[in-house]
């Protein structure tokens, strides 16, 4: 009964297109607030800077560190994240 238990998934990830692994780190961009450090420091996202380029990434793998995605949208908050819009 505890075989192919895949735990809830909160809001719609992309996996990996180089090792094809899930859950990738969200990249934030903007003037991180001290809330957005502390998840960072708990590796729930990754703080991507101030500057969004055109081609900046969104998603940055944990397993192989392969960035992509985009181009990002500027995140004003980590209820951004966690509550992942409204669409
Ligand atoms: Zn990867």
């Amino acid at each position: 009964m505890d075989k192919d238990v895949t735990p809830p998934v909160k809001s719609s990830q992309p996996t990996c297109p180089e090792c094809g692994k899930g859950d990738p780190l969200r990249i934030v961009y903007g003037y991180p607030m001290v809330d957005m450090f502390e998840a960072e420091q708990r590796g729930e996202l990754l703080l991507g800077g101030c500057m969004i380029e055109p081609d900046s990434p969104t998603w940055a793998c944990r397993d192989c560190h392969h960035t992509w995605g985009g181009p990002p949208s500027r995140i004003d908050g980590l209820a951004a994240i966690v509550r992942g819009g409204s669409g």
